[in-house]
């Protein structure tokens, strides 16, 4: 029998239509007035999406190489960091930092939970030498929101000289992220994630406050150079060959999601991950995260069941979804609902899973998850 496979994986996730017809596209040179046309277009777009005219820059790399790129470019040897490490990718912000020889505080916190705010609070208290926090704004590996918005006010509040520096990775794209409202000094984000974009294209926002740094940092950087792009790239050129197809397919997803509106894209991935989480909870499961968010939903497997055996099940019904990674291999799965998903797409993979449940042995009555989603997703129809 036919089955398909349904991507609900948090990265890559599934590629519109019109995404797809620009990359299938022969290939232009990147020397040419058309290239640069296009990238100024997706330069200006960027710049709405995160509500800036400053810079906002365009790498041929996966997500990690513009979050590198954020340390080599304003930091210097030896400066203390702040880590907020909920996660893979909190431990990620350490392992990048520590290897470029920063002091590092690891803030560690238990995965599926975010900062506490008097601790955070104690912690500027005590290091008033705090350069730089870096933190997720949505840590996927926990499917865990953090409040950045606090961070950011707290820091300026606490601290002299401090940048906050945030993986929007899944954040930008789920929700309204503007970095000079909030107080972001580095944003960076990827492309195969809430951008639905095949992977390859990292891209980076940085303030004025940052800007001051570019010219005292002293770690080294060849491909990642800040300032060299930013000359180029506000002429709509690039130093190295930059990803031309993935440019000129952003082209067509930033079309998608400033005509859908940005509120209403907040919105519409709020009810998704509302309906999924109500749903799961319906059916008796437990939530991985206690500050959930809205780009993915990490669900404990019922007790005495492996997750993974569970996704082979969903799997064989044609639905992928994600699996958890260390200690929570196993243990949980997650279902993506950012990007090019829409509130059917959700009542689907929750169907298929009472259907996987069932068949696995977890007694289920079928359509209780189902119309708990239906109720919810029928309030914004
Ligand atoms: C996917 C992801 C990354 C980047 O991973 P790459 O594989 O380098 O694209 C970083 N942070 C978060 C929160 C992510 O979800």
């Amino acid at each position: 029998m036919l089955i398909k496979e349904r991507l609900f994986t948090p990265g890559p996730v599934p590629l519109p239509p019109q995404v797809i017809k620009a990359l299938g596209q022969q290939i232009i040179h990147h020397r040419t007035p058309e290239f640069t046309n296009a990238f100024l277009q997706v330069r200006e777009k960027l710049q709405k999406l995160l509500k800036t005219k400053r810079d906002v820059l365009m790498f041929a790399s996966s997500g990690t190489g513009a979050m590198e790129a954020s340390i080599v470019n304003f930091f210097s040897e030896e400066d203390t960091v702040l880590v907020i490490n909920a996660g893979k990718f909190g431990q990620r912000w350490r392992e990048i930092a520590k290897r470029y020889n920063l002091k590092v505080i690891d803030y560690e916190i238990p995965w599926g939970k975010t900062y506490d705010k008097e601790k955070l609070i104690e912690i500027l208290g005590k290091y008033p030498q705090i350069k730089g926090i870096l933190v997720q704004q949505s840590e996927t590996s926990t499917t865990t929101y953090h409040d950045v918005k606090f961070l950011a006010e707290k820091a300026n509040e606490m601290l002299e000289d401090c940048l906050i520096v945030v993986d929007g990775i899944t954040s930008v794209g789920v929700y309204e992220v503007y970095p000079e409202e909030v107080g972001i000094d580095i944003l960076v984000t990827g492309s195969q994630k809430a951008l639905m974009l095949p992977p390859g294209l990292s891209i980076l926002y940085y303030s004025e406050k940052a800007e001051k740094r570019l010219d005292t940092s002293n770690l080294p950087k060849y491909y990642f150079d800040v300032k060299a792009e930013s000359k180029k790239q506000a002429k709509g050129q690039t130093a190295y060959t930059p990803a031309i197809n993935l440019i000129l397919a952003l082209n067509e997803s930033l079309n998608l999601i400033l005509d859908e509106g940005l509120e209403n894209l907040a919105k519409r991935h709020e009810v998704m991950a509302k309906a999924t989480r109500e749903a799961v909870q319906e059916l008796g499961l437990k939530l991985l995260s206690e500050s959930p968010a809205n780009s993915a939903t990490g669900v404990y497997a019922p007790e005495g069941i492996n997750a993974d055996d569970l996704r082979k099940q969903l799997l064989k019904i044609g639905f992928r979804v994600a699996g958890g990674q260390d200690h929570l291999k196993g243990k949980i799965f997650r279902i993506a609902h950012m990007g090019y998903f829409d509130f059917m797409d959700m009542i689907q993979v929750i169907a298929g899973l009472e259907i996987a449940l069932q068949k696995i042995g977890y007694p289920v009555e079928f359509g209780k998850a189902v119309s708990k989603a239906q109720e919810i997703i029928r309030e914004v129809l």
